[in-house]
């Protein structure tokens, strides 16, 4: 698709932004749409990010949001989804009536990518949660949402105490895990396994009858939780899925009527893990 004066310009914010594979895998789902549009990754520094809001509610712009400022950008928009709310962070936007509008598609994003795995089948799942930031809060909607038990798990005690407390009062049945506690799936939403020598999230021992396993992380070759979770037989997977899943949301947010293509964005995202990989 050639760049012209009509192509429709999208872009996840952050701070920094420059390792985003989201680049990578809208512009291979917008070739195969024949969308004219393209999609960046631009570095908005705190103190920029309310006149860059104003100016993409201004222009009509629409992109995605990305640490430091999903939570910022939650509490900018002029009208946001419930989910949004909920979370208390935002990671896509548009525009509507001159407008931004907030979502956070994080949350559809691990409710998938825990399908993919085959769970959410039958009965009341037990959620071990491991951190309490932002996508840690994305995980307890979602368990709200899928009428799930949450365990949460912190290095500080009461920040678990606080997060359950929270959690609970957006409709998840959350729990604080002190020591090993049975449950059916545990999830990673702490930063550990960015770095190949980092120690493993929770120890193994501490989900005794865990059948599934989502990392958040994502790395070229998968995570050594992922690998450690495979070796005792537990169904596991990285975070490139729930980031292709929340992407597929985020674009079918942008296109209303448009069904993204996720086996494309899939490949797009395996491919520029491998060129990380090889840098
Ligand atoms: P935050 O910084 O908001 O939260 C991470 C949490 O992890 C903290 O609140 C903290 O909880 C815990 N933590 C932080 N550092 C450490 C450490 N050194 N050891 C153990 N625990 C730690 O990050 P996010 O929630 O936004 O993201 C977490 C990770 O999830 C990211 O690094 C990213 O890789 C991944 N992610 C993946 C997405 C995807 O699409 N696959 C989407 C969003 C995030 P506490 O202090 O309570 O222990």
């Amino acid at each position: 698709m050639e760049i012209g004066a009509k192509t429709r310009l999208f872009a996840v914010i952050g701070d920094p932004v420059a390792h985003s594979l989201s680049p990578a895998m809208h512009n291979a789902a917008f070739r195969a749409l024949g969308l004219d549009a393209v999609y960046v990754a631009l570095r908005v520094p705190a103190t920029a990010l309310p006149a860059f809001l104003a100016a993409q509610a201004a222009i009509g712009g629409a992109g995605n949001v990305t640490v430091p400022h999903k939570e910022a950008v939650e509490g900018s928009v002029a009208r946001k989804t419930d989910v949004c709310k909920r979370v208390g962070a935002c990671n896509t936007y548009w525009t509507e009536d001159g407008g931004l509008v907030g979502d956070n598609t994080d949350v559809p994003g691990v409710i998938a990518a825990l399908e993919q795995l085959g769970a959410g089948t039958h009965k009341r799942e037990r959620w071990m949660l491991v951190g309490t930031g932002g996508s840690a809060r994305a995980v307890a909607v979602a368990a709200a949402d899928r009428g799930a038990e949450l365990y949460v798990r912190s290095r500080d005690s009461a920040r678990a105490r606080t997060f359950a407390q929270w959690a609970d009062s957006i409709g998840a049945d959350a729990s604080v895990a002190a020591g090993p506690v049975e449950v059916d799936i545990a999830i990673n939403a702490t930063p550990l396994g960015l770095a190949g020598h980092d120690p493993l999230p929770i120890d193994l021992n501490h989900i005794p009858g865990a059948q599934r396993a989502l990392d958040l992380v994502y790395a070229a070759g998968e995570t050594r939780w992922v690998h450690a979770l495979r070796e005792r037989g537990i169904k596991a997977a990285d975070g490139r899925e729930m980031l292709v899943q929340q992407g597929a949301a985020a674009l079918e947010r942008f296109f209303p009527g448009t069904t993204a293509p996720k086996e494309v964005m899939r490949a797009a995202v395996q491919r520029a893990l491998r060129v990380q990989r090889g840098r």
